[in-house]
């Protein structure tokens, strides 16, 4: 179904009424207003995954509490983006991710433009309750143009889904089983032997950490460019390119 040309479906959010589209969800439709719900895995322009959990919500009448990038907005919907509670869960959440992998800034190509950096700073996470697991994952730098370091991945599947969504050529995905999981490209072949890449760089752009990087970056100078995918699929799906500067 086409979307009708303004918003027409009032939901409010923290005690402020928004003007949502049928195909919005709750972390859409906050975001173009201007409403800040930390999130980590969810990217403009590729599908939703909800992976993450970082962007739980409260939403008055449900039970439990709901991804906001998962959860489609409906009339008069009241939802609450702020709460201790909600900060606590975000919190716990997010030391959980840091403890999984070896996050160490200090020798990150992404120190200092990282987006689970600046989650941290954001939720006041200085330290890591959860016991750090110190993975010994091996580094593929294979390729002639990037490095893979799964010791930085967070399993976001940004990539995964860039890759597949938007580039076509499906290189990435996840293998094995709960926090057995591991990105693999091609079914399991060093990045620089997988066929199917066509080195486009578009995963690389949008990974959230340290984790896809170009060669020869050292510490502090990787930047990438989350809004990339964006922009180019409201060319493909709207025959229209969104401004880059206001994005
Ligand atoms: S460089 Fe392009 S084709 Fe290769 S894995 Fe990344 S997104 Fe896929
Ligand atoms: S490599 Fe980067 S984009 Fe891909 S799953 Fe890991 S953290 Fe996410």
């Amino acid at each position: 179904m086409a979307r009708p040309k303004r918003p027409n479906v009032p939901v409010v959010i923290d005690g402020h009424e928004v003007m949502a589209y049928p195909d919005d969800t709750v972390l859409s439709v906050a975001k173009r207003n201007g409403i800040r719900i930390p999130h980590l895995c969810a990217l403009d322009g590729v599908s939703v995954y909800g992976g993450c959990r970082l962007c739980v919500v409260d939403v008055a009448e449900r039970h439990k509490l709901m991804p906001a990038c998962g959860t489609a907005v409906a009339e008069d919907m009241e939802v609450h983006t702020q709460s201790r509670t909600l900060q606590e869960h975000r919190k716990l959440i997010l030391e959980m991710i840091l403890a999984e992998g070896n996050h160490v800034c200090a020798v990150c190509v992404s120190n200092g433009a990282c987006e689970l950096q600046d989650l941290a700073v954001e939720l006041g996470v200085d330290h890591v309750r959860p016991d750090y697991q110190f993975p010994r994952r091996t580094v593929d730098a294979s390729h002639p143009k990037y490095t893979f370091d799964p010791n930085r991945c967070v399993l976001c599947t940004r990539c995964v889904r860039t890759c597949s969504e938007v580039e076509g050529a499906h290189v990435w995905d996840v293998a094995g089983r709960a926090n057995g999981s591991y990105l693999i490209a091609d079914l399991g072949q060093p990045w620089g032997e997988a066929p199917s890449c066509t080195w486009c760089g578009k995963c690389v752009a949008v990974c959230p950490t340290g984790a896809l990087a170009w060669k020869g970056k050292a510490v502090g100078e990787m930047r990438h460019d989350p809004n990339l995918v964006a922009f180019l699929t409201s060319a493909r799906d709207e025959g229209e390119w969104l401004d880059r500067e206001t994005m």
